[in-house]
């Protein structure tokens, strides 16, 4: 088979004219038993290329037979759906295929990174000499925010390793990179403290002071708190405002992890879900949670640009050979070669502009509203979780909210998934795509009421 661009892509067209008309009649794709997948497919690599007309029927199958996250009956994690917009930037990216390093290899393509940055900080109200980059994800801005705390406490600690009793701050309902990234930065998963949540999923206040004066009168040294704009499972917004004089006091990194929750910035009906942002050290949302950009869209912006200069910048003649550090994006970024992810997010926001998104953003509030409504209003239901939130927890009568999920996937109803709040499971349904409607939302609890109706005897009871 020929290496032949124009053909391939006119295959690729009519690939994927396929699936968005199977997306429409099949919307979940049929669960496949691992212990199936050999038989299923031809997956096998050979010393032979295979005949042409076979690859294609192979991949086509493949498609097709992938989980669809972009159908309307996808709950099952913080993405879905897709913004056309977006999705004409990043194939724009493939094609290109710049690396984001340096101002030589990716040229304008610097400028429009830059330019989201800008208008990101404009939005949040950083001042001047804040700055940022994007990383391959919300873990990894977590982790980059982790390291310039590290360094900002002790500039040595980059060159000579970890010394002295370094403890970070999180709460319990914070997200799990945050372990494994204190392993990664020296600091050791056992420096970590897990702040106790109030009854709304939120930071203790009085609990996170508490835990402080204890640490510091026992020799600890503080560095770093990361609160969360959106918790994974509620959907909860730390109070900023509240933690952020905490923090000063005592010299402490904020981070605001919005990985989830953080594009309420784009909407002045609910940006005061993050009332005092302003006050915070960094702070990183995902465009491709809840604005339908492809995986991954990950925004980090810091306050003092300087912070994430000094700890991701690193002399290397080979690569920087014009131009200054401003332009040259691989001094602040933790990629040597860092695929482009700004463009699509670029496409996006020229297209439909900064209002367009707030919409997005808002139109999933109201579906969340239409959604947790339907549960108050319905005695079959308990609800958990709470308002101003993407994500409504609940159990349906006395099912087992794991096997309820479970069996959902298996007989390819639902891609539904469950969660945890002190100790109580529930079904979990976040509405992060905003292409649904509200009759996509009423549907969902119309599809799940008919699949226990006929399935009564096979789900567990609690
Ligand atoms: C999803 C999520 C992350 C991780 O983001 P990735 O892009 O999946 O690495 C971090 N924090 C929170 C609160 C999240 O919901």
């Amino acid at each position: 088979m020929q290496n032949d661009i124009k053909q391939d892509l006119q295959f690729f067209n009519e690939l994927i004219n396929d699936l968005i008309n199977d997306e429409l009649a099949n919307p979940i794709a049929k669960a496949i038993p691992t212990s199936e997948l050999n038989s299923k497919f031809d997956l096998e690599l050979k010393s032979s290329p295979a005949i042409a007309e076979d690859f294609k029927k192979e991949l086509k199958k493949l498609v097709l037979s992938t989980p669809k996250s972009s159908s309307k009956l996808f709950f099952n994690q913080l993405f879905g759906g897709r913004h056309s917009k977006a999705i004409l930037g990043d194939l724009l990216a493939v094609m290109l295929n710049n690396s984001m390093a340096t101002y030589k290899i990716a040229g304008p393509q610097v400028a429009v990174e830059k330019e989201i940055i800008k208008q990101v900080n404009k939005l949040i109200g950083y001042p001047e000499g804040c700055g940022g980059t994007f990383p391959t994800g919300g873990s990894m801005a977590n982790f980059m925010s982790l390291v310039m705390a590290r360094d900002k406490k002790d500039v040595e600690i980059k060159n000579k390793g970890m010394q002295g009793k370094l403890l970070a701050y999180t709460s319990e309902n914070s997200h799990y990179s945050l372990s494994k990234n204190t392993a990664f930065a020296g600091i050791g998963r056992d420096n970590i403290r897990y702040i106790k949540s109030n009854k709304v999923g939120q930071i203790d206040i009085l609990d996170f002071k508490k835990q402080l004066e204890n640490d510091i009168a026992n020799g600890f040294v503080p560095f770093y708190l990361n609160a969360t704009a959106g918790t994974t499972v509620l959907c909860a917004f730390d109070n900023l405002a509240e933690l952020s004089p905490i923090c000063k006091e005592h010299n402490i990194w904020l981070h605001v992890d919005g990985a989830f929750g953080g594009t309420v910035i784009f909407t002045d009906k609910y940006n005061h879900l993050v009332k005092g942002i302003e006050l915070t050290d960094s702070f990183c949302f995902n465009a491709h949670k809840t604005l339908g950009a492809p995986l991954s869209t990950s925004v980090i912006v810091v306050k003092d640009n300087r912070d994430l200069y000094n700890s991701f910048n690193n002399d290397a003649t080979y690569l920087y050979q014009t131009d200054d550090e401003n332009y040259n994006l691989g001094q602040t970024s933790f990629e040597c070669g860092r695929r482009n992810n700004a463009l699509k997010f670029w496409t996006l926001w020229k297209a439909i502009g900064t209002n367009g998104i707030g919409k997005i953003v808002e139109h999933e509030f109201q579906l969340a509203n239409t959604a947790r409504n339907y549960v108050k209003d319905n005695e079959d239901y308990t609800l958990y979780s709470f308002d101003n939130s993407l994500s409504i927890c609940f159990n349906y009568k006395d099912f087992d909210p794991e096997d309820l999920c479970t069996k959902l996937y298996q007989h390819n109803k639902l891609m539904i998934g469950f969660g945890y709040f002190l100790k109580q499971g529930f079904v979990r349904l976040v509405t992060i795509n905003g292409e649904n409607t509200n009759e996509n939302i009423l549907n969902f609890f119309k599809v799940l009421e008919g699949f226990v109706s006929q399935n009564t005897d096979i789900i567990k009871r609690t």
